[in-house]
């Protein structure tokens, strides 16, 4: 049976939203900072695999933007404690 055009719609942004959910860490190509498992994505790149952060936020994802803001809360907390 035919999936409706509906569904099919529906499938695929789904496929495009969780598509290659980064399982392990690594570090993102666009900004840099780390990408805990789960909360970005990964994609084929000359031969190998990168990481990035996730391009929508939401759902667990972590964007650039929420990294970046991240690593400065921690910056200012790993200062507070020297
Ligand atoms: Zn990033």
């Amino acid at each position: 049976m035919l999936p409706t055009i509906a569904q099919s719609i529906d499938e695929r942004i789904q496929r495009k939203l969780n598509v290659a959910r980064n399982q392990y860490p690594g570090l993102c190509y666009k900004c840099c900072l780390t990408v805990a498992p789960g909360t970005g994505h990964f994609e084929r790149h000359a031969g190998g695999w990168r990481v990035k952060h996730g391009i929508y936020p939401g759902d667990g994802r972590v964007t650039c933007a929420e990294a970046k803001a991240n690593a400065l809360i921690q910056a200012e907390k790993e200062h507070e404690l020297r």
